[in-house]
């Protein structure tokens, strides 16, 4: 055989293991410090006659499992066992991130970090007096304020909700994020204000994925904006969707309505046209 031939035989071998190799890594998706993997958790919870359904997000590669937001009250039984859906569990997160303080976003907080102490807890600074509760929660301040104005059987359910907003277990936060940071590489801190003032969102670099929390959500196939009795600054809320617009997202993950992959762009600015256009009062 010539040296040539050798070379050829040799190249094509290092090449079908390098393929071998990059596959691998796709299917495994956590076999290389660079390569990360997202996936969407499907939490129920009754709420009085209807079923409601939330998408925390688990995002991993061989040194971390980071969980984005925690769900209701009383949820991590349901976390450990979609975890163990991709052979994890409660005890091996190493990172949480709370997207805001929101009570359907922190309700499993305390409950996740008696289970498993060692994790770190991540969110804004802006965030972390209404976690820790040293501050009352602006939602339930605006429950509070809206319910001033409701009669009736809207007064009993927005009573019934302040009152529950009020039992939500506080938790510690141990580090805080601002935009720009890195949670792991490949992970971006995206400030997406609005929601709440210190509403956050991460962005996966590769694989040009958004982990949106509430800075939007997913209705009928299209996004949509939480009405304002959720939304603090709609105004905000406009100007982070565009700046999620700028980063050219491929995919966006929402805590309410789960993902969308196609057409995201388009999408994204029919809701930023509808927002100017509707005359439904934001
Ligand atoms: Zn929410």
């Amino acid at each position: 055989m010539t040296i040539s031939g050798c070379a050829m035989i040799y190249a094509g071998r290092y090449l079908i293991a390098e393929n071998m190799h990059n596959l691998t890594r796709r299917i495994n998706g956590v076999t290389n410090i660079d390569m990360i993997s997202i996936k969407t958790l499907t939490l129920s919870q009754q709420i009085g006659s209807h079923v409601s359904y939330i998408h925390p997000v688990i995002i991993f590669n061989e040194s971390d499992l980071i969980l984005c937001d925690t769900g209701y009250p009383n949820q991590a039984k349901q976390i450990d066992d979609q975890l163990k859906k991709y052979g994890f569990s409660v005890q091996d997160i190493t990172k949480i991130i709370i997207t805001h303080h929101d009570h359907d976003h922190t309700g499993s907080l305390s409950e996740l970090q008696k289970l498993n102490p060692r994790m770190t807890v991540l969110t804004s600074a802006e965030e972390v007096p209404f976690i820790e509760d040293q501050t009352q929660s602006l939602r339930l301040l605006q429950a509070e304020e809206y319910n001033k104005k409701l009669s009736g059987p809207e007064l009993v359910f927005g009573t019934h909700f302040a009152n529950y907003l009020r039992t939500i277990p506080s938790a510690k936060v141990n580090r805080t994020v601002k935009h720009g940071d890195f949670i792991i590489e490949g992970l971006k801190v995206i400030s997406t204000p609005g929601h709440t003032p210190g509403h956050i969102s991460l962005f996966c670099m590769e694989e040009k994925a958004l982990i949106a929390g509430d800075a939007l959500a997913i209705e009928n196939n299209r996004f949509d904006i939480a009405n304002p009795e959720f939304t603090l600054d709609m105004e905000e809320c406009i100007n982070s969707i565009k700046k999620i617009l700028d980063l050219n997202p491929k995919k966006v993950i929402c805590y309410h309505g789960e993902t969308i992959e196609d057409h995201v762009e388009a999408l994204l600015n029919e809701t930023i046209a509808r927002y100017h256009s509707e005359s439904r009062n934001f």
